[in-house]
């Protein structure tokens, strides 16, 4: 279980998180909802050891306190960033950059049925697996960025608008991927500009509003939630 507690984030004078508390469970997806600038990318890079957060902020994954860790012992402790914009090699083959989500020390020896796994869930890239990523459409990198992070045998995965720029059904088998990744046990936490879909997929959610959480519930509680279809799902 991860839990995250009283994270505040500055940058200068601008108070970009404030005492965000919230729980991701292995095997339950979990979405963040907010608009622009709430705080969403940055709520994920302080979890990930990539930004830093106010003393006293605590991320705790089984026990074990993640909170002051450089990125590369976060990931080692089971907690793995698919980050905005993917941050794929695009000079590197699938194959290579699979390859270097596996350096994790918890990965190693495992790299092989790891890989199986993963050309499983997304078959296209098992097809091109020699291929320059560069050249590769947006949703097949992104497939690529989700599986380097799933090389490195995440208990937990963290995803940063996976579905930005993707087609309706690009986005509909990417999400279908994370509902397989899910039911491996992995816990999943999302932030996604996709409210409708990313509602109907996930366990529970959370709303953030200017640094601050100011609403959460199940999924159902809150595809039903007058302000969340008002504000969220476009509704009249
Ligand atoms: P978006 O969906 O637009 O990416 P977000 O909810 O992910 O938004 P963040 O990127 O976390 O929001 O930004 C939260 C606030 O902090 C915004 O007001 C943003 O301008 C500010 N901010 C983010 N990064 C920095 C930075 N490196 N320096 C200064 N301010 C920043």
């Amino acid at each position: 279980m991860l839990e995250i507690r009283d994270i505040a984030v500055h940058y200068g004078r601008h108070q970009a998180l404030d005492k965000v508390a919230l729980d991701v469970a292995k095997g339950e997806i979990v979405v963040i909802l907010g608009a622009n600038g709430a705080g969403k990318s940055t709520l994920l890079k302080t979890v990930a050891g990539l930004q830093a957060a106010v003393h006293g902020s605590t991320v705790t994954l089984d026990d074990h306190r993640l909170d002051g860790l450089p990125p590369h012992k976060v990931v080692e402790a089971g907690l793995a960033l698919v980050p905005e914009g993917r941050g794929v090699f695009g000079e590197l083959t699938v194959a290579e950059n699979l390859a270097m989500g596996a350096y994790a020390q918890r990965a190693r020896g495992d790299e092989a049925r790891r890989l199986a796994q993963v050309l499983a869930l997304f078959p296209k890239l098992a097809e091109r697996r020699g291929q320059m990523v560069r050249t590769m459409s947006g949703g097949e990198q992104q497939m690529v960025a989700i599986g380097r992070a799933l090389m490195s045998a995440p208990d937990i995965l963290m995803l940063d608008e996976p579905s930005l720029g993707l087609s309706p059904l690009v986005c509909g088998e990417l999400f279908d991927a994370l509902e397989k990744v899910r039911d491996t046990g992995v816990g999943i936490l999302l932030v996604e500009q996709n409210a409708r879909r990313s509602l109907e997929m996930a366990d529970r959610g959370y709303l953030l509003e200017n640094g601050r959480i100011v609403g959460q519930g199940t999924a159902a509680a809150l595809r039903d939630d007058e302000n969340v279809r008002r504000a969220y799902l476009g509704a009249a």
